[in-house]
């Protein structure tokens, strides 16, 4: 790495095993950093897009279009030959298409040896050099990284706006740069007591490197990124956790920045036993977050955060980059087909862990989460989540589709199947799928297996249409000594209902109306009040009726979905009150 001019050479070498049943006669590089040039598929998309992303749009303009030769990124393989064997390959954009000298066998191996050359971008997106906060370079996307071949095929998605997949392997890397430069991110270094920087045995003495530059050696077993970002001004950090990895907090030493950066610290320790003990065990020895990049985004054992926040918005960050080390990097959908796995999964299980670490206590703490998601649907911009990232139409559609109504996949299942078996079966979904990129049905048949309903109408509907949800409560009518209340299904999505009953005398009860197509029934969440269990409604009749054993004016409210879990997109209408 040449630290004046920010171009940077490589070799590399790649052994790669075809697990697939089939022979492969190409294979696909990512050169992500091509993105990164005037005329690039991310810079005509981000000129064509209605509300472009204010990091890469400034005042009407693509901050990418106005690159000049110097400032653009690039990434340009030299040379590649296979077991020895030149190959003929080129470049499609941020795409290197590799047509093999000689196929490789199903089960085969083959190795992979080439040279390359990069220049690191101003920073725009996620990677580059000198970010708004004067880290000097944040190194993600920075290699040529082999696409995923799988059961669908090759995934050499072009770099447009987002969202990766990767193929898992042992790295082992090696970084010369000058020695003032401390760097920090994914894999355990081989060499601390040659590096020292905050890397050394605790209360040892690092030897003076000779010459201008220093070589860092990192191994990282079973992941499929590598991210480094590094800064002479960093602080460094460490935290060994009692039963956990040793965590790296590695940020600039600017005097604004560190009390809150010290702070972070022991909170980044629990909510790595929250996430270890909610969703798995983590499988790494380490996790180091950096001061870097433009926001958030998760890498392999460690993230790339924005430092210049308050507490809580530092701690948030952190803990949603975190979380997805166990969706992105071990389960690792290929989340440019399938964000909501990610991003949705992400979002639900950080808002929990938000809520138990900053002792936030919320009954619901995903009151925004349903906000966002009424949103999209009542704007008119909603497409399907499956929808693959880089098609959609609006970037707001495509953050509150991912995010919010993908975080409320979860909820909401937890609506359906019961609290307990939610987080039962997130602990099974990672358990059967880390390191085997799982599928939407897999998440389905784990909740389907664990609760005994069946499921498929609810990932069908919520993932695959923009169908919405609309209970209403119809009627309530003076029936002699009971009540008689007439339900209606307004939305096309069906769901089963929990009703709850308040009177007068300040005692509750509820009533349950299973749907006939789930073929099961959720355990009481409400154990403290007397529960009955209604016929199940069928989803295709409009109306649904059943009678309280009380007269009307012993009923003070009732209300359709008292845990608000459900994405009512009308929610107004789910409420009847006596009028006195
Ligand atoms: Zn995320």
């Amino acid at each position: 790495m040449d630290v004046e001019n920010y171009q940077y050479q490589g070799t590399q070498k790649l052994v790669y095993t075809n697990n697939s049943p089939d022979e492969l006669t190409r294979v696909y590089y990512h050169l992500y950093f091509n993105a990164f040039q005037p005329g690039s598929e991310m810079d005509i998309r981000l000129q064509n897009i209605d509300d472009p992303d204010g990091r890469m749009f400034v005042e009407g303009k693509s901050r990418i279009a106005a690159l000049s030769p110097n400032e653009i990124g690039y990434l340009h393989p030299t040379s590649l030959t296979q077991d020895g064997e030149k190959v003929k390959f080129n470049e499609e954009g941020t795409v290197l298409v590799v047509e093999l000298a000689k196929p490789i066998q199903a089960g085969g191996k083959t190795t992979f040896e080439m040279a390359f050359k990069g220049q690191v971008p101003v920073q725009i997106r996620r990677s580059g050099r000198n970010n708004k906060e004067g880290v000097a370079l944040s190194m993600s996307q920075w290699y040529p990284k082999l696409a995923e071949y799988d059961f669908e095929g090759w995934h050499a998605d072009p770099y447009i706006a987002r969202e990766f997949h990767g193929v898992w392997g042992d790295f082992d890397v090696k970084l010369t740069i000058d020695k003032d430069y401390i760097v920090g991110g994914t894999g355990y270094l081989q060499n601390p007591q040659e590096i020292g920087h905050g890397y050394e045995a605790t209360g040892t003495k690092v030897k003076k490197a000779k010459g201008k530059t220093l070589t860092w050696h990192f191994k990282a077993p079973m992941v499929h990124d590598f991210m480094w970002a590094a800064d002479p001004d960093y602080l460094h950090d460490t935290l060994k956790m009692e039963k956990g990895p040793t965590l790296h907090f590695l940020y600039k030493n600017d005097p604004e920045i560190i009390e809150n950066w010290k702070k972070l610290q022991p909170k980044t320790a629990e909510a790595m036993e929250f996430f270890s003990k909610n969703i798995g065990k983590y499988p790494y020895e380490q996790y180091s977050v950096v001061h870097g990049g433009d926001g958030g985004m998760e890498y392999a054992m460690s993230t790339l955060i924005s430092g210049g926040r308050k507490l809580g918005s530092l701690v948030g960050v952190m803990s949603h980059e975190m979380a997805h080390s166990w969706f992105q990097h071990i389960l690792a959908t290929n989340e440019t087909k399938h964000e909501w796995m990610d991003e949705g999964f992400t979002s639900f299980i950080s808002n929990l862990c938000m809520n138990k670490i900053m002792e936030r206590n919320k009954d619901n703490p995903f009151e925004n989460t349903y906000k966002g998601y009424r949103n999209l649907a009542l704007s008119g911009k909603e497409q399907p989540q499956a929808t693959h990232a880089d098609r959609y139409g609006h970037n707001f559609a495509y953050g509150a589709s991912a995010y919010s109504k993908g975080s409320i996949f979860l909820s909401q299942l937890g609506y359906i199947i019961g609290e307990d078996k939610l987080m039962e079966t997130i602990r099974k979904y990672f358990d059967d799928f880390k390191f085997k990129h799982p599928v939407p049905n897999d998440i389905k048949r784990t909740a389907e297996k664990v609760s005994g309903m069946e499921l498929d109408w609810y990932l069908m509907d919520w993932t695959q249409t923009t169908n919405t949800i609309d209970y209403n409560l119809k009627d309530v009518s003076n029936a002699g000594a009971k009540t008689k209340v007439t339900m209606e299904r307004k939305g096309l999505m069906p769901m089963p209902l929990d009703i709850l009953v308040v009177y007068n005398d300040g005692t509750r009860e509820t009533f349950y109306a299973p749907l006939r197509m789930m073929r099961g029934e959720k355990e009481n969440p409400y154990p403290d009040l007397k529960r009955t269990v209604l016929p199940d409604w069928p989803w295709a009749y409009p109306t649904f009726e059943f009678s309280i054993n009380r007269p009307i004016n012993e009923i003070r409210a009732i209300m359709i979905d008292p845990s608000q879990l459900m994405a009512d997109v009308d929610p107004e209408n789910n409420f009847w009150q006596s009028l006195d």
